[in-house]
């Protein structure tokens, strides 16, 4: 079963630049834009006989009956962050509403149920990065502190408790742009991804003491931005010894109180750690603490979270890698160091992701593009593995 690249191209352009300006494109979650993308979309899944579903939190999804239950979900997202670009998301999104078109033109009946997903506010905001994804898996759970925040999009624990699935689902598979340089710098045309990189943040407080920036002489200050400056190069020291995927950074700084002409008092900052293990976190953090601790001076570290990196299937890895080498596709196994919809499935069955080349490794911008030809074999290869996993696995994988 062939893929039609014209009509992917055309979907990709038609769907994904809704929202564009100048800037960028804008078709932020809940958005009119992104509601308007979503109806195209749902147009489109119906106009090919799939049932159609919008749920509690606004993710939609397009339903082909299969001989069995069990389904088989594929797709990504339809928004995007501010001034973000054509592919992210959109991507996974138009490939599965093409596996989806080709298994009707060629009269596929699948033994599996499949669903395709186009989900709602994966892009961070104030609910959190993959909410609708998270919420479909069950850890989104209306409470105290989220009650009035989820209110104010229209969405109570009636809502929550329509999105969770409660069927069996066979496999997840996303197709993904890379938003990294790493393929198109190895020159591989598909990224296998095995692990999906754990975050972990830390929030570093240092104290001094605040007085006038003019009538106090430089040995008598204790200034709080230059000790936590040395902390800061530290930190991007230590971890340019770390292995890959490992990374360190420092994005955020809160000077107090902030004024030219007054030394700063007090200072605190977060560093971002992002890996496929613990091990490395462990070794970096008694580094920096030790580092820390050399100042002799008043300064805290506070953890703030800690979420494990997520290991996908080797067995799907397993047979997009060999349709890979079946069809003379460059590949790499690699790591993700984004997190994406799939991996809030992992803990529920198991989970292929897929990455295509961006180039110059741009993304969240308006820059962000991939080739065309990368993106066919991209949407080939995930309908190749579709047809693969229906076929060849009766019940469980
Ligand atoms: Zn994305």
């Amino acid at each position: 079963m062939k893929i039609q690249e014209k009509r992917i191209k055309d979907n990709i352009l038609n769907i994904g630049r809704i929202g564009e300006s100048e800037e960028g494109i804008n078709r932020i979650a809940f958005s009119k834009e992104f509601i308007e993308a979503r109806n195209i979309l749902e147009r489109k899944m119906k106009s090919i006989g799939l049932r159609t579903k919008i749920d509690g939190v606004g993710n939609l999804i397009g339903r082909k009956q299969g001989i069995l239950n069990e389904k088989i979900m594929i797709g990504s997202h339809l928004d995007t962050v501010v001034n973000g670009g054509l592919l992210d998301g959109n991507l996974g999104v138009i490939a599965s509403l093409e596996c989806m078109m080709v298994m009707d033109e060629f009269n596929y009946s699948p033994k599996h149920t499949i669903e395709i997903v186009c989900f709602n506010a994966e892009e961070g905001s104030e609910l959190g990065g993959t909410f609708g994804s998270r919420a479909m898996n069950g850890q989104v759970l209306v409470d105290e502190k989220n009650k009035n925040t989820l209110s104010s999009y229209g969405i109570d624990s009636e809502s929550i408790n329509d999105t969770i699935n409660k069927e069996k689902i066979l496999t997840f598979l996303e197709l993904h742009i890379e938003q990294g340089g790493i393929l198109e710098n190895r020159s591989k045309t598909i990224g296998i991804v095995e692990n999906i990189v754990g975050i972990s943040r830390y929030k570093i407080t240092v104290l001094g003491e605040e007085n006038h920036s003019g009538t106090t002489s430089m040995d008598l200050r204790k200034d709080a931005l230059v000790t936590a400056s040395e902390i800061i190069v530290k930190v991007n020291k230590i971890a340019k010894l770390m292995n890959p995927p490992f990374v360190a950074t420092v994005g955020i700084l809160n000077v107090l109180p902030n004024s030219v002409s007054i030394i700063p008092g007090k200072v605190e900052f977060i560093v971002e750690l992002r890996d496929v293990g613990e091990s490395q976190i462990l070794d970096f953090m008694v580094s920096i603490k030790e580092y820390i601790n050399s100042f002799k001076k008043n300064i805290t570290v506070e953890e703030l979270v800690t979420k494990p990196h997520k290991k996908l299937s080797n067995k799907i890895n397993t047979i997009v890698e060999d349709i890979c080498i079946e069809n003379n596709i460059s590949y790499l196994r690699m790591d993700s160091g984004a997190g994406h919809d799939c991996k809030e499935f992992v803990d529920k069955t198991d989970v292929g992701l897929i990455f295509i080349p961006s180039i110059n490794g741009k993304s969240h911008c308006k820059e962000e593009m991939s080739n065309f030809e990368d993106i066919y074999t991209g949407v080939q290869l995930l309908l190749d593995v579709l047809l693969y996993i229906d076929g060849e696995y009766g019940g469980s994988l």
